[in-house]
């Protein structure tokens, strides 16, 4: 397996009136996973369908009802724990969370507690070209997801929607390894990338595919450093849990706003209270919601309706074997096979369909040049328009002919600029576009050679000008590419300019 060398970041440190802090962060990830139907019943998942049209006896908890395990959500966990390198767990069972809310019309939710299907496993979060932070993963537990209630629609009442209710999630929690606001949130747009590649998780966060438990501490320099050593969590600060987090700016803003919060106390001769905590975007800050409650308040018990989940290694096997390739192995090859920068890279396997878009284009190519086309053109004229790369105009075959008319000379880079606007907007075969437009580069010598002469008899003061001061020949030279269209060969235009003027 290819693989980048890197250095782990520095923690961030937050200056407090008294003291340098720490911040020591781990993350509780719900991913909605990809999947048709609900986790224990055949119902639809689909987005913004009519509310209550999406739910079946079992999601409504009707009397005698039996939750039947979907084999595909199953499927979908394990394929997620071996995207994160995870230990597969052969034996896994299932628990009910009892709590009341109005949209959980069972009473419970039930969820992995004791035998989780996925363990320990570790993500590379990248920060920076050579910069990278190992979070370990503790574990992955499948669960199902509530239903929401809605209190904007009338003053007097509120409306519960099913839909959601028993769709499953994994719920993915890291070790405390996250030392700042911008590598949680790169935390999870790694995560976010590895299910996409998978297909596990769309982790469309606007809809609630991906929500974040944010958990918060400080500590003072080195003290981060003891727990790894000795494995205690005492040498670490009281954590606060700031829930369902669904954009990558409001988690580094909620953990900016704790962090001073919990340094404001401390220095204050204060103790943070572990509890559970809600940011206000509109604020900017967090509040209380709840003192933290425990495992033993949820009376959590095995769930009597399902037996314990066991599955076979060979069918782990088997979706090992159908694994793609994943963002760091696909950005190291990438490195290597390319020759491109790991920045360059990075931009190219951020998502599956820009990597494949890519590959075709530098199959048979410079890789380099195939990138710069790829990422300053391409990608910069599809987000003025907010397309997706999947949207694009241009093809792999049409942007990989413009480049191969540049390799052959045919055409300068300008004017391959002008054509990729003609392709992207009138679409057309580049060849046959500067074929029929006379497009082409001039490198007949002998017709530069007249076009130079014309404006050297046509300017004579400054030709005794750019002979003293040899940098102005400059200027003839953009004389002659305006004269010519753009179509001149830049190369040849320098060299009888230059002899030229002597
Ligand atoms: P609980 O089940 O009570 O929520 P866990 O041990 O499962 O507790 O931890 C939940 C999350 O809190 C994990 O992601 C873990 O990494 C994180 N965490 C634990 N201790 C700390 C701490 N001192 N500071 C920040 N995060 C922490
Ligand atoms: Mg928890």
């Amino acid at each position: 397996m290819l693989d980048l060398a890197f250095e782990t970041p520095k923690p961030k440190v937050i200056a407090g009136a008294k003291a340098d802090w720490e911040l020591v962060i781990g993350l509780e990830v719900h991913a909605q996973v990809a999947s048709k139907a609900k986790l224990f019943s055949g119902a639809s998942t689909v987005f913004g369908a009519e509310p209550n049209s999406n739910v079946s006896f079992v999601d409504a908890a009707m009397p005698g009802m039996l939750p039947v395990i979907n084999e595909f959500c199953v499927a979908q966990a394990v394929r997620t724990g071996l995207g994160l390198k995870a230990a597969i767990n052969l034996v896994s069972a299932f628990d009910r969370k009892n709590y009341f809310y109005p949209d959980l019309p069972q009473g419970y939710q039930i969820s992995q507690l004791y035998h989780p299907i996925v363990g320990e496993g570790e993500v590379l979060v990248d920060m920076g070209p050579g910069v990278a932070r190992r979070v370990r993963i503790e574990r992955i537990h499948i669960e199902q997801d509530a239903g929401k209630s809605i209190h904007d629609m009338d003053p007097h009442m509120s409306f519960v929607d099913l839909n959601r209710t028993g769709v499953a999630l994994m719920e993915i929690v890291s070790r405390p390894d996250i030392r700042g606001p911008e590598e949680a949130a790169a935390y999870v747009g790694k995560l976010r990338q590895i299910m996409r590649y998978l297909g596990t998780c769309d982790g469309n966060m606007q809809n609630g595919n991906l929500r974040a438990d944010v958990n918060v501490s400080i500590c003072k320099p080195g003290a981060y450093e003891t727990y790894r050593e000795t494995g205690d969590f005492s040498h670490l600060g009281t954590r606060c849990e700031i829930k369902n987090m669904n954009s990558m700016r409001f988690i580094q803003a909620a953990i900016e706003h704790e962090a001073r919060r919990q340094i404001a106390i401390v220095e204050d001769g204060g103790k943070v209270v572990q509890e559970t905590r809600l940011y206000d975007p509109d604020k900017g800050e967090t509040r209380s919601m709840r003192s933290k409650e425990e495992a033993h308040d949820y009376r959590y018990f095995p769930c009597p309706d399902l037996l314990p989940l066991e599955i076979e290694q060979a069918w782990v096997d088997d979706i090992a074997a159908s694994l793609p390739e994943l963002p760091d192995e696909k950005k190291a090859r990438f490195v290597t096979e390319f020759g491109l920068t790991e920045y360059d890279a990075g931009v190219l396997t951020a998502d599956v369909d820009s990597a494949a878009y890519f590959e075709a284009v530098a199959a048979g190519r410079d890789g380099k040049m195939a990138a710069n086309w790829v990422i300053n053109e391409l990608f910069g004229r599809l987000k003025k328009e907010e397309h997706d790369i999947t949207e694009s105009p241009v093809s792999p075959a049409q942007l990989g002919g413009i480049i191969d008319l540049i390799a052959k000379g045919d055409i300068s880079g300008k004017i391959a600029k002008d054509l990729f606007e003609i392709v992207y907007t009138e679409g057309g075969d580049p060849a046959e576009i500067v074929e029929a437009r006379g497009m082409k580069q001039v490198t007949d010598t002998g017709e530069i050679e007249k076009v130079v002469d014309e404006i050297i008899a046509a300017n004579p003061a400054q030709v005794e000008k750019a002979k003293q001061n040899p940098k102005l020949a400059g200027w003839f030279v953009g004389q002659v590419m305006k004269a010519t269209g753009g179509k001149a060969n830049p190369k040849a235009v320098n060299e009888i300019v230059a002899k030229r003027l002597g």
